[in-house]
């Protein structure tokens, strides 16, 4: 058996990240040499402009993307050695997503929206609709659970994608731009919910994000500028 260094107290420890983009015929360096290390249970942001390279660290580390060069190991297993199908079924498993713009289905309710991603990830019906249940009032929307996304506020539309990361019981939840679309006092809100998730479900939380509303709420702030990140 080969010997590897690998830290199971850390979720995530990237080394020497670089991913460089071709476009129109120049090469664009979104992440340069970046290296991250981030403990189990910790809620982490990551700050920068847009450009900086914020939503390309995600999805490398989330497996969507795949860095031109560096190592990226998330529980001590280097995704970059996982075949497409591996890659698929660990997202499934442990990886939560949260995105800006919701991404909710639009003619499912809350409740439904929640539970096709518990399909997707293999879960027995019933199973999923308690799950889905524990879910939905873990982010206080017990009584909104029939209602569609357009019934409902952009905050409260955040909280069904939150519960719809959590829902399967990742290990690590990746959240781009989660709180660009809404107002302070909901973004306060939401931040103050993530926060009692990385502490309550033992959850990893990495927050990309262009504003300074979050240094309050996360145990620690990296800013990312032109693809490098200072502590
Ligand atoms: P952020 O999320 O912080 O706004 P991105 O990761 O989206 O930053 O982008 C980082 C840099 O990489 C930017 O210069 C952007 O224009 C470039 N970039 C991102 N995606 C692509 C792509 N698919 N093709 C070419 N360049 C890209
Ligand atoms: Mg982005």
């Amino acid at each position: 058996m080969t010997q590897t260094k690998t830290d199971i107290n850390l979720a995530i420890d990237a080394q020497n990240l670089r991913r460089v983009y071709a476009s129109a015929g120049r090469e664009v360096v979104a992440l340069d040499n970046l290296n991250l290390q981030i403990p189990v249970g910790k809620f982490v942001a990551v700050k920068g402009k847009s450009g900086s390279g914020k939503t390309t660290l995600l999805n490398c580390l989330g497996g969507l993307d795949s860095p031109t060069s560096g190592s990226i190991m998330i529980h001590g297993r280097p995704i970059e050695k996982m075949s497409s199908t591996e890659l698929t079924d660990w997202r499934q498993k442990e990886v939560g997503f949260i995105f800006q713009a919701f991404g909710l289905l639009p003619t499912l309710s809350a409740h439904e929206n929640v539970e096709l991603m518990l399909r997707i990830a293999g879960i027995p019906r019933r199973e999923r609709s308690q799950r889905t249940d524990e879910v939905l009032a873990m982010v206080g929307l017990e009584k909104w659970a029939g209602q569609r996304p357009y019934e409902m506020s952009g905050g409260q539309q955040q909280r069904v994608a939150i519960a719809r990361a959590l829902a399967h019981r990742p290990n690590l939840i990746l959240a781009d731009e989660a709180t660009g679309e809404l107002d302070t006092q909901t973004s306060y809100e939401l931040l103050d919910l993530l926060k009692s998730i990385a502490r309550d479900e033992n959850v990893t939380i990495l927050l990309a994000t262009h504003d300074g509303l979050v240094d309050e709420y996360v145990d620690e702030v990296m800013n990312l500028v032109d693809g490098k990140l200072h502590a």
